[in-house]
């Protein structure tokens, strides 16, 4: 199977030269020529199948240019040897007699980015040897906590790559600064640079478009690429939990094969939900895809108006990862639903950066309302969440999963729909430790991060997560500092160039 670019589908490649490139020429994102089928007999053949053997099955129907060979090693480096812990993968948690949580974040870094990018490295990799491409791949990345950690952990070690992280010095929190200076690895650079996540951001995007630079790192045997969350390998992974959890479904007796569920996502740049529109797509039983949004709520009023409009105000919650206001995964929904009609997704996205909006025809915003419910609450509904929930079934979620919950509860109340519903958890509530004890009538006063982990796990009864509580004893590997206009020697000095 090929995958053609949403901005002109005339464009056709492999997926292993699509993983590699990860953004199209033209600026179009990368999507499956035509969606491959699952039917209820494969799915009945994976129900007693563990999340390995699963994700093979599933991510072959998509990779079909890879070698089983090649799967098989790309998936168990990414979740074997427990490196999801001891436990299921990705475990459903029953909350209520219709709604289980789906967990995850029991990754190395406690977020479900690492379902993605702990195998990204492998797909990546793999797609270089089988291109012909020689060199090794530096992994560039700026970020404001989460991402760069987990690309740090999932590309540690892994042969052929090397990555380097920046933070903004001010923006990133103690336990998230944490993760990334204790860094382990022979690969890994980190460093801190001086200004906020924009300026990290900008000077990361100017070595990308910085020809003089590209060539010099080309030369020496380099060649730049990112972990974005654009790349068709970050969101291939993503499907096979949806698949995955239907199957846990119906292996524990909720369903039965052919009952359709509901999908509930805390979603920011719209890749989680839409993992979940592929495997409906595919053939697993969803029926509505519950979008769920805190105060940013560009996503919401799209869904309810068919308008996208990022002109609005930005604010920052208690939920950051899912502080954004323009979701580039909407862009391969949109082609899908037009038909694949990429003329109009080129305008629209041309819109988009023009004025800062688009509005759908009649057509396609029919098919968007009926696809999706959308729903969106504030921090205050976020923190009331966590203690309801909290109070009414025992279990603690964090900031991002609270929203999920929230907007679950809102769509109930106003549809009455009993349909069976996943609930994606995006993070373990440890690593939002001070907004989920605040929310749980915990003080937080004068305690340092690892004593909010204590008392979080004196509340919760949860175990605090290994790699969070190693940290202490971690040594601190990378505490240095470079401005912005540094950023490239750093990485020469990094490289040995
Ligand atoms: C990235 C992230 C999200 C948003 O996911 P998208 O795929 O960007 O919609 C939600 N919650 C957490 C904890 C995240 O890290």
């Amino acid at each position: 199977m090929n995958y053609i670019s949403t901005r002109n589908k005339s464009l056709s490649v492999s997926s292993a030269e699509a993983i590699k490139k990860g953004l199209s020429d033209d600026g179009g994102l990368f999507v499956p020529s035509s969606m491959p089928s699952l039917s209820g007999s494969e799915i009945e053949s994976l129900v007693n199948l563990g999340y390995i053997e699963r994700a093979k099955y599933v991510l072959k129907k998509f990779l079909t240019d890879f070698t089983d060979e090649e799967l098989k090693k790309c998936v168990s480096s990414a979740y074997g040897n427990n490196k999801f812990g001891e436990g299921d993968v990705v475990p459903l948690h029953k909350l209520s007699d219709n709604a289980s949580v789906l967990e995850l974040w029991h990754g190395p870094t406690c977020a479900f980015k690492d379902v993605a990018l702990q195998i990204l490295p492998h797909f990546l990799t793999a797609a270089m040897r089988k291109t012909g491409e020689s060199k090794e791949i530096v992994i560039l990345v700026a970020t404001s906590g989460d991402t760069g950690k987990a690309a740090l952990e999932g590309f540690k070690d892994v042969e052929g790559t090397r990555i380097a992280v920046f933070y903004p010095n001010d923006g990133v929190s103690d336990i998230q600064k944490l993760q990334m200076v204790t860094q382990s690895g022979k690969n890994v650079f980190v460093s801190s640079i001086n200004g906020n996540f924009d300026d990290a951001q900008t000077g990361v995007k100017t070595i990308f478009t910085d020809d003089n630079a590209k060539k010099e790192l080309f030369e020496n045997n380099f060649i730049l690429s990112s972990a974005n969350s654009i790349n068709w390998g970050r969101l291939v992974p993503q499907i096979v939990y949806y698949v995955s959890a239907y199957c846990d479904l119906l292996k524990n007796g909720e369903i039965s094969m052919g009952d359709k569920i509901n999908v509930c996502v805390p979603t920011g740049n719209f890749g989680n939900i839409l993992a979940a529109y592929y495997a409906k797509k595919m053939g697993v039983p969803i029926a509505k895809l519950i979008c769920a949004s805190n105060r940013n709520d560009v996503l919401t009023d799209f869904i309810r108006t068919g308008e996208y409009n990022k002109n609005r105000k930005f604010y920052t919650t208690i939920s950051p990862s899912m502080d954004i206001l323009i979701s580039s995964n909407l862009e391969r929904l949109l082609f899908d639903i037009s038909g694949g009609d990429d003329e109009l997704i080129k305008n629209l996205m041309n819109k988009l950066s023009a004025d800062g909006k688009y509005t759908l025809n009649d057509v396609m915003k029919a098919r968007v309302s009926e696809l999706f419910y959308g729903g969106c609450c504030d921090d205050n509904e976020t923190k009331a969440q966590i203690a309801d929930t909290f109070k009414k079934y025992g279990y603690t979620i964090d900031t991002h999963t609270a929203v999920a919950v929230n907007v679950y509860e809102k769509y109930v109340s106003e549809t009455g729909d009993k349909t069976k519903t996943v609930i994606a958890s995006t993070a373990s509530p440890f690593k939002f430790g001070d907004s989920v004890l605040t929310a749980l009538g915990e003080s937080i006063d004068g305690k340092d991060d690892f004593e909010l982990l204590d008392a979080l796990c004196g509340k919760s009864k949860m175990p605090i997560p290994k790699s969070l509580e190693e940290l202490k004893n971690k040594e601190q590997r990378f505490n240095g500092t470079c401005e912005k206009s540094d950023m490239l020697d750093e990485i020469k000095k990094f490289l040995n160039i």
